[in-house]
């Protein structure tokens, strides 16, 4: 692990991408067996490979409290560490340092070893065993060693690398073509296994496996039908963008799983598309939205929220908010059910190349039991738009049909996992929402007087892997979700500032606004006019949150003229947050 953690420094120290390839791949290549896929995993800022189940369940304040067991230290300093630093990993180390904390490197951990401690923190109950079992690992860590520990812990490298790039060091490393490792990569969902099989020349023997969810396909916001059209036209495929919830549904035999965009099995939430699922002819993978859908049309997401987190919903809560899954992708497929066949025998052909116009056409051939008869799935709603006109035409459509806004897709593009390219467009509420992370709170005024109500968000500086202030508004969530996230950022406080709070920021919200302005008071340089808080968004992480290129490029466009579009969105946006009831609360609250 102190290699490990010598090697991030110092990928760490350059900014310079070939370096940096450089780095990874002459330290890759003196890796045993056992160590490489640990590593490359540890080098995704994961303590765990992406699809895998587990997480360490820790949060700051376990952390904190683990290396007071080591150095004594109390959690002011390194509170005080943190603010010099706005890095947790380097006040550990500060922490420890001062201290005097230094057991010997040579006799510190080792890769395996971490990984095995990482997993006995996730099956541990608590936060004080947790503590206890981290506090164990760093007493025997030197506080280099312990940065790269505490790097992987919370999930927050910081050392400029992106997955593309540990991708072009494996390739680099064996020797392999890049696209070969990008391929598997894409395939098996896990880079320590693509490392693994590019180690031995095996790549071309990575398969799609059932029951490893594959990385979302994401979509690059648009600002208008005129940059849609530029991008992607003349002609171009248009589907509803539903306001539900992004799931993957793998299916062999009678064994189904529904996985959402963060990777996670969300089966039992769902009993009705799992038994749907169950009865067709095909095993598979199909990507779509789960939405609330009674009486023949979408219920807002609103409802959807009562079903979200509840296990085995109660017959009740079905009958009142069923829900169907819309499918719009077909990421593999293959033989029909063959009672002959064990499950291992059955083989999925994977279509992620194959360009969607084919895909769609074998996922409309898989004839779908449909909702309002006896099934639970309906197909996306397509189109072809070939003009600005057209495009807004199906936007107002879209929009009377309940829907968010518009997805638009290039009919020739392939399925690529984890990537946010131009493939597919998403064109919502005029964009006038952008998705941020919190990393400030303060306690409200009059009626929210005692709770954490004010936040301080930011975007995602990705030139210098950074989170960039933009703004505070009042949150505009509903009581029961304001005393929820309360709770969460009391216990995920870094520093106290008077008032203000700093706080772990992993939390995304969605944010409503006018106008994008130019503004010294942020450290993004814009500021947002009459922003407000629209969602939370407990599915995505700090990595989803937009950028400060989204910001720049939609400051642009408002500046070229497209003033009336954004502004006509936020008003949408604006009622949206009105008109929410105060009695619904997501129940996941991440740790
Ligand atoms: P956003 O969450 O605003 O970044 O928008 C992207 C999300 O829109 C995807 O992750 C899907 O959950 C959702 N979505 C809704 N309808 C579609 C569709 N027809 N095709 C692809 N994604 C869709």
């Amino acid at each position: 692990m102190r290699r490990w953690s010598e090697l991030a420094e110092r990928v760490a120290a350059t900014t310079r991408t070939s370096e940096k390839t450089g780095l990874l791949a002459e330290y890759l290549r003196t890796l045993d067996d056992g160590a490489l896929p640990i590593a490359v995993v540890f080098l995704t800022g994961r303590p765990f490979p992406e699809a895998d189940q587990r997480a360490t369940g820790i949060g700051w304040a376990t952390i904190a409290n683990a290396v007071a067991q080591v150095g004594g230290a109390d959690r002011a300093s390194l509170a005080a560490a943190y603010d010099r630093h706005s890095d947790l990993a380097a006040a550990v180390g500060d922490v420890l340092e001062g201290v005097g904390h230094a057991p010997s490197p040579e006799a510190g951990p080792s890769l395996g070893e971490v990984a095995a401690t990482f997993a006995a923190i996730e099956a541990a109950s608590g936060p004080a065993k947790k503590a206890s079992l981290l506090a164990g690992l760093l007493a025997g860590s030197d506080p280099r060693t312990a940065r790269g520990i505490v790097r992987v812990l919370s999930g927050e490298l910081r050392i400029g690398l992106r997955e593309g790039l540990v991708e072009a060091a494996i390739a680099k490393a064996f020797d392999r073509p890049l696209d070969a490792v990008k391929r598997a990569g894409m395939l098996t969902g896990d880079i320590g296994r693509t490392a693994e099989l590019a180690r031995e020349d095996r790549l071309d023997t990575a398969e799609l496996t059932l029951f490893h969810p594959l990385k979302f396909m994401l979509a690059s916001p648009a600002e208008d039908a005129a940059e849609i059209l530029k991008r992607l036209g003349p002609t171009v495929w248009v589907e509803d963008k539903y306001d539900g919830i992004r799931c993957q549904l793998h299916r062999l035999g009678r064994e189904v799983r529904l996985y959402s965009r963060d990777l996670h099995d969300v089966s039992g939430q769902f009993p009705e598309i799992v038994e749907g699922a169950r009865e067709v002819p095909w095993d598979g993978i199909l990507d779509g939205e789960i939405l609330a859908f009674r009486d023949d049309a979408v219920l807002p997401f609103i409802a959807l929220q009562a079903r979200l987190g509840r296990k085995d919903p109660p017959s009740a809560l079905r009958a009142e908010v069923p829900v169907i899954f819309v499918a719009f992708d077909l990421l593999g497929v293959g033989t029909g059910p063959d009672d002959d066949l064990d499950a291992d025998a059955r083989t999925v052909t994977p279509l992620l190349e194959t360009p969607l116009q084919e895909r769609r056409r074998l996922l409309e051939s898989l004839a779908l039991p449909a909702a309002g008869e006896g099934g639970a799935f309906a197909l996306s709603h397509l189109s072809t738009a070939d003009s600005i006109d057209g495009l807004e035409a199906a936007f107002s459509e879209a929009r009377a049909r309940r829907n968010e806004g518009l997805m638009v897709k290039d009919p020739s593009s392939a399925y690529s996992p984890g990537r946010r390219g131009y493939g597919w467009l998403k064109m919502k509420k005029a964009l006038a929402t952008i998705d941020c992370v919190v990393v400030g709170v303060e306690v409200g005024h009059g009626k929210r007087h005692g709770v954490l109500a004010d936040y301080a968000f930011a975007v995602r500086d990705e030139a210098h892997d950074q989170l960039v202030t933009i703004g505070k508004a009042y949150s505009g969530l509903t009581d029961a979700e304001i005393a929820a996230m309360t709770r969460w950022f009391d216990d995920h406080t870094v520093s106290r500032h008077g008032r203000y709070r700093v706080v772990e920021p992993t939390v995304v919200v969605e944010v409503a606004f006018d106008v994008i302005l130019r503004s010294n008071r942020h450290r993004s340089g814009f500021a947002l006019r009459f922003p407000r808080i629209a969602r939370l968004r407990l599915d995505k992480d700090a990595s989803e949150a937009d950028t400060l290129e989204t910001v720049r490029a939609l400051y642009e466009g408002l500046q070229a003229g497209a003033e009336h579009l954004v502004t006509a969105g936020a008003r949408t946006a604006a009622t949206d947050v009105a008109s929410r009831p105060a009695n619904v609360t997501r129940s996941r609250v991440r740790p």
